[in-house]
């Protein structure tokens, strides 16, 4: 018989070790499981601990004072113990799946073989003893590791039909920890988009948001493409396969190469970096809105189809409608003021840093240096405190009221002439200066003071 891998607990966190201590001397067993044991075997420090034992909720909940029965159907509550908390799960066997999705019922009490033997892939799919520092691993997952493959367990086409989220789990962990997928797995999850489009959207959202989040989107989006399930992800991003632009570069190739380059925080970046030109594929419109316009709305419907928070949503949309600037150093100060004023100050540096991305990925030098000194001229008119919107004049409607122009649609064109007189030249908000200005616009807007008033039209 094989030796077994002992790991060394004395570098586990304190807290963890108490824990295990404590479920040891009641009797019970107490496991690592999960990305915990993936990373601690890959030398990363994992973010949280995911803890398996042969104690029912009940029981967990007897052992320590902080329980939160999280999802105590499956066998799952959380410990929190010092400042820490630990998922635990009670060893469970799943059977049938009849909509591909969750499991029809949980069984309890079966061991940390067969418990391990429902996880998705073998890296997933190890455990170790809290109590000896003895490694389980029945499946290979060490070797896997090693060697970067995600490879389900048993029977990869028999697991996806069971749950077809573990098709797109399979990319998301591919993703993220740059890994290749095992022949037969890939085989297995290839073409499942009509299954992975019947798995919900949160979840799916989920997936898709850590795939954007890894080092290298590109190439979880990448496979998705290859394996035929990009169209239940993203059916947008789908139709930029193979359409080129009219600089000779194909669609998808840039959109996901700008997402590279785009910092992963936060995820807005990501997606508008992604989504920023869908609509240059999307075929012979009936809309007359610009394709930037076009784009933006394809991408808020989309994000919001999956269920991203609405401010997302519009956050992107944002973004790409405003995508379609083009600096040149020759822009006046004005130019720099109104192009923040019509941006939005909080949105701009988003924008320049989307703009910088997609640059990057055109490989067009001049255009991020312009990107630049941009940014640069934007900080300068933030330094100054330029008045930028209505809210920064030196006159409000009251004010205006006061001087005799009656509050409605009129009073908003009023200030808005007053912001853009203002963005021109700055020394202008002084109340002194613009209540003039107000009164004499309101005039034009109704033919007062007017020679020829009484040959106003009146139709
Ligand atoms: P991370 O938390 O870093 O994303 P993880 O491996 O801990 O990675 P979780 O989604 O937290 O992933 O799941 C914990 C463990 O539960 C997994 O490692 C896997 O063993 C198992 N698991 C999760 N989802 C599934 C699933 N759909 N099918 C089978 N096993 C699953
Ligand atoms: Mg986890």
């Amino acid at each position: 018989m094989t030796q077994p891998t002992v790991i060394e607990l004395s570098g586990l966190p304190k807290q963890l070790r108490t824990v295990a201590r404590i479920f040891a001397e009641a009797g019970f067993s107490v496991y690592l499981v999960g990305g915990a044991v993936r990373n601690l075997l890959s030398g990363k420090q994992p973010e949280d601990y995911d803890l398996a034992t042969d104690a029912v909720p009940q029981q967990v909940m007897r052992l320590f004072r902080r329980v939160i029965p999280t999802g105590v159907q499956h066998g799952t509550v959380t410990v929190l113990f010092k400042g820490e908390q630990f998922e635990v799960t009670t060893f469970r066997s799943e059977s049938t799946y009849s909509d591909a999705r969750r499991p029809d019922a949980v069984e309890f009490g079966v061991d940390i073989e067969t418990d391990l033997s429902r996880r998705d892939f073998t890296i997933n799919g190890m455990a170790l003893d809290l109590r000896t520092g003895v490694l389980h691993d029945p499946f290979g997952g060490r070797a896997d590791l090693a060697q970067g493959v995600i490879r389900a367990i048993g029977d990869p086409a028999e697991r996806f039909t069971e749950d077809a989220l573990r098709v797109l789990r399979a990319v998301r962990f591919a993703t993220q920890l740059q890994f290749r997928l095992a022949d037969t797995t890939r085989a297995a999850l290839t073409g499942r988009s009509r299954e992975l489009s019947a798995v919900s959207m949160e979840r799916t959202r989920e997936e898709l948001a850590k795939i954007l989040l890894a080092d290298r989107p590109s190439y979880g989006l990448g496979l998705l493409r290859d394996c035929c399930l990009l169209t239940a992800v993203l059916p947008e991003l789908q139709s930029c396969v193979g359409h080129s632009r009219a600089d000779g570069a194909e669609l998808f190739t840039h959109l996901v190469r700008c997402c590279d380059l785009a910092p992963t925080k936060p995820i807005e970046l990501r997606l508008a970096a992604l989504l920023h030109a869908v609509a240059e594929a999307a075929g012979s419109q009936s809309s007359d809105d610009p394709p930037e316009a076009r784009s933006a709305t394809l991408a808020y419907r989309r994000l919001i189809a999956l269920r991203f928070p609405n401010a997302t949503a519009s956050e992107v949309a944002h973004l790409i409608g405003n995508m379609a600037f083009e600096y040149r150093p020759d822009w006046a100060e004005s130019d720099v003021r109104r192009f923040v004023s019509t941006v939005g100050d909080k949105h701009v540096d988003a924008l320049l840093i989307v703009a910088r991305a997609d640059r990057l990925a055109c490989g067009d030098t001049q255009g991020v240096q312009d990107l630049d000194e941009l940014a640069e001229r934007v900080a300068r008119v933030r330094e100054r405190n330029d008045p930028l919107t209505i809210r920064d004049l030196a006159v409000d409607g009251n004010q205006l009221a006061a001087a005799g122009i009656p509050r409605g649609p009129l009073m908003g064109r009023v200030l808005e002439a007053l912001l853009d007189a203002v963005l021109a030249e700055p020394h202008l908000n002084r109340a002194d200066r613009l209540l003039p200005l107000a009164r004499q616009t309101y005039e034009q807007l109704t033919g007062e003071g007017d020679a020829h008033r009484g040959g106003r039209r009146r139709d």
